[in-house]
Order: C-alpha cells, then sequence, then structure tokens
C-alpha cells in the first residue's frame, strides 16, 4: 500500500494501491510482464482520474532523460518523463528549439503529449503533433517502437495511457529562437468579440487573461518570435489596449513564478507562463478547458460571459488560446482550427461541479470539446459525438492491449476502451 497520493493540486486523491518509480526501461518492462492492471503515471498535473486505475502506477519520470538529436530528421529523442522544462533547457544549450511549450514547464512530456496538452497560436497545433516517434512498453511487457509512417500513429500521440506505457519520445525541433513577449491591458470586450481572429493572429502565441466580468479583459499576453534581441519595434498598442509597463501580477500568485515580459530571450524562456524553478499559478486550484470550433469563437465567448454573474465570485482566471487544427484522432483540435476556453477555478470543488453545468450549458451549441486532463461533466455521448476518430482510436487500444490491462474506469466509462 503506497501512503496517500494526490495530484498536483491536491483536488483528487488516487486510489492506486501500488506506485512503482521506475528507474530503468527494464524495470517497466518486468512490471507490466508480472500482470494485472497497470497505468502510467506522470507529473500527477490532471484535475480529474484520469490516470488512476485502484491497482498500480508505474512512473517513468525517474528513467534518465539521455536526449539524443537527429539533426538530419529534426527531431530529439528523450526519456518520456521527462519535463518540458529539462528539455527545453537542454535544447537551448545545444542551440534547437520546440515549436510551443504549454503554460508550465513542470509537466512530463508523456503525460502532456498522452492528453493533447496545448500552448497558443493560431499556427500551432497541439504539443502532441509534434511527436514523431514513440518507444512504449506494451501489455505482453515487450518493448515496440512506432513512428508517423505507422498507419495508425495518429490514434498514439494523443493516447490517454491507454495502450502502454510511453518511455522515450521521438519529437520535431527546429533551430533556437528568440521570442519576446508582452502584457497589454485595457482590451475591451466589444474590440475582442468584434476582431476575435485578427488578435488571436497578430502573433506567434496569444492568450487572453479575463474573469469575464465587466466591459474589459484583464489582459493580453503577446509573445512574438524576434530576429535579434536588441529588436525593438514592439508597438505600444495591441487592438486599442495599452502595453503594460509591469510588474505583471497573476491570478494573486508570486509575482516572480512568471516567465520574463519586456524583453527578447530565448524561446524556453518566454513560450511559458510560469518559471521552471517557481510554482506554477496559484496551487489551490481546479482547472476545466473546452476546445471550440474558432469559427464560432466569439459566438461561444459570448454565450460563456452572460453567465458571469455564476461564474465570475468561483474564478481565478479564464486564459483564451487558439490551437491549429490537426490529425490526431483524440486530439482536442482534431480535424478544426480551435478556440480553448480554459478556466482556474477557486479550490471549493461542489461550487465549482455546479458551475461547470452553466459553462458547459452555455458552450453546448458549439459542440464543445473538454480537456482529457482537467474536470468536466463530458459524457460517453459527448465524446462519441465531438471525436469523429473515438471509434478507431478504440479499436486500435483493444487490439493493442485485448485484456485491458492498460485501461481504467473513465476510459471505460467514456467509451475510449471497452468496459470489463
Ligand atoms: C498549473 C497547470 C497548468 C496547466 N497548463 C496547461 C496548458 O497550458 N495547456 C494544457 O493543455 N494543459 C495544461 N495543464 C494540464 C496538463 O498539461 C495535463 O493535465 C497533462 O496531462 C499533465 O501531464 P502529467 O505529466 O502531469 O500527466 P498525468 O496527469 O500524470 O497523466 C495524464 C495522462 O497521461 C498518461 N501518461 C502519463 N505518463 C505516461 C506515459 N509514460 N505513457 C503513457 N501514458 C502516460 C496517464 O496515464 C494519464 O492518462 C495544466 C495543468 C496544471 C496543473
Amino acid at each position: 500500500m503506497t501512503p496517500e497520493l494526490r495530484n498536483w493540486s491536491g483536488t483528487y486523491q488516487f486510489t492506486a494501491r501500488k506506485v512503482i518509480a521506475a528507474r530503468t526501461i527494464g524495470e517497466v518492462q518486468r512490471v507490466v510482464a508480472a500482470g494485472g492492471r497497470v497505468r502510467a503515471l506522470g507529473t500527477r498535473h490532471s484535475f480529474n482520474d484520469l490516470a488512476d486505475n485502484g491497482a498500480t502506477l508505474v512512473s517513468v519520470t525517474g528513467i534518465a532523460a539521455d536526449p539524443v538529436v537527429d539533426e538530419a530528421a529534426g527531431t530529439v529523442t528523450v526519456g518520456a518523463g521527462t519535463s518540458y522544462g529539462a528539455l527545453a533547457a537542454w535544447l537551448q544549450d545545444h542551440g534547437w528549439a520546440l515549436f510551443n511549450l504549454g503554460s508550465l514547464p513542470h509537466i512530463s512530456i508523456a503525460g502532456a503529449t498522452a492528453t493533447g496538452t496545448h500552448g497558443s497560436g493560431s499556427r500551432n497545433q497541439v504539443l502532441s503533433a509534434a511527436v514523431a516517434g514513440l518507444e512504449y512498453v506494451a501489455a505482453d511487457g515487450e518493448l515496440r517502437h512506432v513512428n508517423r509512417s505507422a498507419p495508425e500513429f495518429d490514434g498514439m500521440p494523443v493516447g490517454l495511457g491507454a495502450f502502454g506505457i510511453v518511455v522515450r519520445v521521438t519529437l520535431d525541433i527546429e533551430p533556437t529562437y528568440l521570442v519576446r513577449q508582452d502584457a497589454y491591458t485595457g482590451l475591451s470586450w466589444d474590440r475582442a468579440l468584434a476582431d476575435l481572429d485578427a488578435i488571436m493572429d497578430a502573433a506567434y502565441s496569444v492568450s487572453l487573461f479575463t474573469d469575464w466580468s465587466g466591459e474589459s479583459l484583464h489582459a493580453a499576453w503577446v509573445k512574438r518570435r524576434v530576429g535579434n534581441p536588441g529588436d525593438d519595434d514592439t508597438p505600444p498598442e495591441f487592438f486599442g489596449a495599452r502595453r503594460d509597463p509591469g510588474p505583471v501580477t497573476f491570478i494573486d500568485a508570486p509575482a516572480d513564478n512568471l516567465t520574463v515580459l519586456g524583453s527578447a530571450g530565448p524561446w524556453s524562456q518566454r513560450l511559458p507562463h510560469f518559471r521552471l524553478d517557481s510554482t506554477p499559478s496559484n496551487g489551490n486550484e481546479i482547472q476545466s478547458e473546452y476546445f471550440v470550433d474558432r469559427r464560432h469563437g466569439a459566438a461561444a465567448l459570448a454565450a460563456v460571459r452572460r453567465r458571469s454573474d455564476t461564474i465570475t465570485p468561483l474564478l481565478l482566471v479564464s486564459e483564451i488560446r487558439s490551437i491549429a487544427e490537426d490529425r490526431l484522432w483524440l486530439s482536442g483540435s482534431y480535424g478544426r482550427d480551435t478556440l480553448a476556453i480554459h478556466f482556474t477555478w477557486h479550490n471549493r470543488p461542489g461550487e465549482v461541479d455546479a458551475v461547470l453545468w452553466d459553462v458547459e450549458e452555455a458552450l453546448a451549441p458549439f459542440a464543445a470539446r473538454p480537456h482529457w486532463g482537467k474536470v468536466s461533466h463530458v459524457t460517453e455521448g459527448q465524446v462519441a459525438d465531438r471525436y469523429p476518430r473515438l471509434g478507431d482510436a478504440r479499436a486500435l487500444f483493444e487490439r493493442l492491449d485485448p485484456d485491458g490491462r492498460f485501461s481504467n474506469g473513465r476510459l471505460e466509462r467514456l467509451g475510449v476502451r471497452v468496459p470489463r
């Protein structure tokens, strides 16, 4: 029996009886070969029971990162439990870069890609879209490699831990680049709704922050790729909002947990909102997020805003981001350019549960897909309706893992795996 295990924010208590912190790939193989239900655990940054199984969990975060660059292929292969922050620092030191990062660098690459984690940017796909290959321990305990040339590969990067334990990941890379981020305040809701597409397309990555109340949003964070550190043609205005000279604060979290604003620096230290060496976000929180078709983005935002009376009192902050369409079967952005509407709630589970019904009612006309790793009332019917390749994904997982060794209650409730 493992002592009480909770997720990063402490809001979910795991039911697994055993957690094994593997140090080698061979150890993962031995655990899987021993039989029984087993599931991969990342850095526990999800907010629901997705990673849990009431039986045995295996973490690969203790397996050496051992990054290997293939310059000709434009890829890096790295231990799957490595944090994005650790890989980003290593790549930057070696002159390379990833195309994007999520808001925090602390999460494991395997866990983040398995749930379709994303940053922002109208031309940037979910982080899982950079996965060019996977090395995983399969249901029979054998080590398997799969890459983009495999016919069913598009079902695997957003794999929800449903087909095996990923031990090494190959990711697309590019030469290192510089990014400057600036915060702008005073963006009016009228302007945001009227010019939403132009706003989200205006830079490499744009995030809008709001609590849905009032006539203006809290801030726009604009991340631009720049040619050299001295480039200083940053406009003082952004769709009527003014550049904030700082210091910038964020959801009553310590001010020094944010990455640097107002000057250019390496991609690795500007694309995440939070610094690797500090506690991200607020910590005492619950998160939810919904993905809607970009074409209906402004209407979806207006619908949520009409519920601000119930949303705002429970909210730390909402973040609005754009994501480019992809072909990954279980990605929130499968087949459609996407607007992501995120909520960081106060840690008041009962009240959050109630307000989510309101949010989901507002977003129902937009066939919103909830984030796999966050809190929602998503049902099997909604998953079937909103993920056109769900049947293919389920068939693939059942073929790779016919006895349901990697399945769990959540995957079975949502129709991702067959109930056993
Ligand atoms: C403060 C904070 C900020 C966040 N910001 C963002 C954001 O900007 N964008 C966004 O999209 N999401 C964001 N998230 C959500 C987060 O990225 C996802 O929940 C992600 O899955 C967390 O990765 P993890 O390593 O903690 O995975 P876990 O929560 O530990 O596991 C998630 C899933 O991944 C599977 N998994 C883990 N490791 C493996 C493996 N080795 N092989 C196979 N499957 C595996 C698990 O089985 C499980 O199904 C944020 C979360 C927090 C707490």
